[in-house]
């Protein structure tokens, strides 16, 4: 395959960045996977299962909505995609719905994820729950008492949640547990990856499921405003699946502006920060070959962002491709400015935005947007996980 935007070469590069650096164990699985991800997605019968989940089960299409007091603030035009109106809160969903039927037809019958927050957790425990197929769910130690919530749901979901116990005992570490049943289960079992990272096929497979959203955007925005084209697509980037789908049917329409915003922490020179383009440089983590944060000899930098969403030391190989290429402009927002823009939406529109979401928010502040520009905003998220903090951060 050629390699454009949207679809990487067939190596899985997008420019420099992409591939599938794993080891010789995992290769029957993910050449499995490289050879049979376009054939069943573009078969008819699996479009049809999908799009009439998306419809009835998640309720898509979700809403493009004028926010008209938050457009008035900016004195442009913005519209928001109500990602956060899906079933279990976010756009998470679209990917494991997509993945799981894709396992079914591959005849796996056992599927593994891993989640740092849990809301990857959810959403992939919600469709195996919807499907009957086991599910069990790799989560750090130290995430699992920190997300109490999302691990209580899971389980009622009927996910077994399977803690891992070496090193940090956070994302990374479940990752290496999830990789590890993987090895060890080759023939029954997927995995079901949630964002665009990992080796090839996954970044150009969970960019294809979440491209629902643009798709969607473009008939929107005509039946609103004439045109299919906005000028701007803003979205947040943890591992940019949700981007990646705001994104990906403008990519090769040169005059969309596509913004990315990155979580800065407590500022991106803090020492604690998550803006992998402003910090990281080109290394390979999780199976492909990106921009990462990490030190000179190589060791994976510990991101910080309040929003457990963002908090990842890497960005998909498409985004760095985008960075690099210049044909995405990478923003990033601190902590306080992402509160700061998620209270002012729940004050304008009435809209409670998750804090990844509110992170795309924050980075309006920083265009020079005019008078007839027409802004998508990528709304990942509802902020129901994140009141405890908001809670915290009320007086401020
Ligand atoms: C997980 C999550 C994100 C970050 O993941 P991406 O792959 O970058 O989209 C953003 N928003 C919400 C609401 C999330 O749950």
């Amino acid at each position: 395959m050629k390699q454009t935007f949207t679809s990487p070469d067939t190596k899985g590069y997008y420019g420099k960045f992409g591939g599938a650096y794993i080891p010789e164990m995992l290769h029957r699985n993910v050449e499995e996977l490289q050879s049979k991800y376009l054939e069943i997605m573009y078969e008819k019968g699996f479009r049809d299962e999908f799009n009439a989940l998306l419809k009835d089960y998640v309720g898509r299409p979700t809403p493009l909505f004028l926010a008209e007091r938050l457009s008035k603030q900016f004195n442009t035009n913005i519209y928001l995609k109500r990602e956060d109106l899906n079933h279990t809160g976010a756009h998470k969903i679209n990917n494991a719905i997509g993945q799981v039927l894709l396992a079914q037809r591959l005849g796996k019958k056992r599927i593994i994820a891993e989640t740092g927050a849990g809301q990857h957790g959810v959403a992939t425990a919600t469709v195996c729950a919807l499907k009957g197929i086991e599910c069990i769910v790799y989560m750090g130690v130290k995430d699992i008492e920190r997300q109490a919530p999302n691990v209580a749901r899971m389980k009622m979901l009927g996910a077994k949640v399977m803690p891992a116990t070496s090193g940090s005992q956070t994302l990374k570490d479940a990752t290496n547990e999830a990789i590890r049943d993987w090895i060890n289960n080759p023939t029954d079992t997927h995995y079901v990856i949630g964002s665009v990272v990992g080796p090839h096929p996954y970044p150009d497979m969970v960019a294809r499921f979440q491209s629902v959203i643009s798709e969607e955007v473009r008939w929107q925005l005509k039946e609103k405003t004439g045109s299919e084209l906005p000028t701007h697509v803003v979205a947040c980037v943890g591992g940019g699946s949700n981007a990646a789908g705001a994104f990906y049917h403008f990519l090769d329409e040169p005059q969309v502006q596509l913004v990315a915003v990155e979580a800065a922490g407590l500022g991106v020179n803090s020492g604690h920060s998550a803006a992998t383009t402003q910090l990281g440089t080109a290394g390979v983590l999780h199976g492909s070959k990106s921009i990462v944060m990490q030190t000179e000899d190589g060791q994976v930098v510990e991101p910080h962002s309040i929003s457990a969403g963002l908090d990842y030391p890497g960005i998909g190989p498409l985004h760095a491709h985008l960075f690099d290429s210049g044909r995405g402009k990478f923003l990033s927002a601190t902590d306080d400015e992402s509160v700061q823009a998620a209270f002012n939406l729940c004050k304008l529109e009435g809209i409670i935005p998750a804090l990844e979401s509110a992170h795309a928010l924050a980075g309006l502040n920083q265009l020079q947007l005019k008078e007839k520009d027409v802004v998508v905003l990528c709304l990942s998220g509802r902020g129901d996980k994140d009141l405890a903090t908001y809670m915290k951060r009320m007086d401020a």
